[in-house]
């Protein structure tokens, strides 16, 4: 089977809230959506809402570091995820306050700063029920750092993605560069380290994977071979679906 066809395996036997945690440029974004897509379920990327949040901060002068005044505007200000408005490589379109910032939450600036803003509680109580209320719906594939431990810890399937530090940033280099954002490799690189251990290390919520994931090591396999195995693995994880 094509990692691109759909699952012929009967849909109650198909996990119905799958939970995809790893760190950045693990691949868990493409291969998220692409998982979704072949379910035919809904694609919930929750690092759009910690960026929208910090966008939010920068935008507004306020200061990241002021976690007092950033945990009101992520109680505060609605932040929607809705489907595609515009054909331009977008996997979806991310609204804060009605402005699309479906690119601008892509910006190093944003980068920077989002695994501090990520780290304050009430942000993450605040955009954590957020998600979980949107989950609830099942059908979904849902991606983020804390989805398996902390937000869906009762999720039907729960996938670990991970991969090479280096390897990680060549893939967010690669990305960058054909957005026409020009970054020295070994900046991305070392982003993507800080980003690790504050996101690792955080009191609440830090990234690892739950007790009961599948973890996978994506580092020298492409977006359609992970795919493959997640697809396969679905399928055997399901005794009744032959
Ligand atoms: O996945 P992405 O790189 O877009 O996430 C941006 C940041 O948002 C992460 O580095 C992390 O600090 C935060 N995040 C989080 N919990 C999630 C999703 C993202 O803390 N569930």
């Amino acid at each position: 089977m094509r990692p691109d066809d759909k699952k012929e395996v009967a849909p109650e036997a198909i996990p119905s809230t799958i939970a995809i945690d790893g760190p950045a440029g693990s691949g868990k974004s493409t291969v998220g959506q692409r998982l979704a897509q072949a379910l035919g379920y809904l694609y919930f990327d929750t690092g759009v809402m910690y960026r929208a949040v910090t966008w939010l901060a920068l935008n507004r002068g306020v200061s990241v570091g002021d976690e007092r005044v950033v945990s009101e505007l992520a109680e505060r200000i609605p932040i929607d995820v809705e489907p595609l408005t515009e054909d331009d490589g977008r996997q979806f379109t991310v609204k804060a306050d009605g402005e699309d910032i479906t690119w601008s939450i892509r910006e190093p600036d944003v980068e920077a700063n989002v695994s501090r803003v990520s780290a304050y509680p009430a942000v993450r109580a605040a955009l954590s029920a957020q998600q979980r209320r949107i989950a609830g719906r099942g059908r979904i594939v849902m991606v983020g750092r804390d989805i398996g431990t902390v937000v869906i810890p009762g999720a039907d399937m729960k996938i670990f993605l991970d991969a090479s530090v280096e390897v990680r940033a060549r893939r967010r280099w690669s990305e960058e560069q054909a957005r026409g954002t020009q970054r020295p490799f070994q900046e991305v690189l070392e982003d993507i380290r800080y980003r690790d251990r504050i996101d690792s290390t955080r009191e609440v919520a830090p990234l690892r994977p739950a007790a009961d994931a599948w973890v996978i090591d994506s580092t020298g396999l492409s977006v359609d071979e992970v795919l493959r195995i997640v697809l396969d693995g679905l399928t055997e994880a399901q005794p009744d679906s032959n």
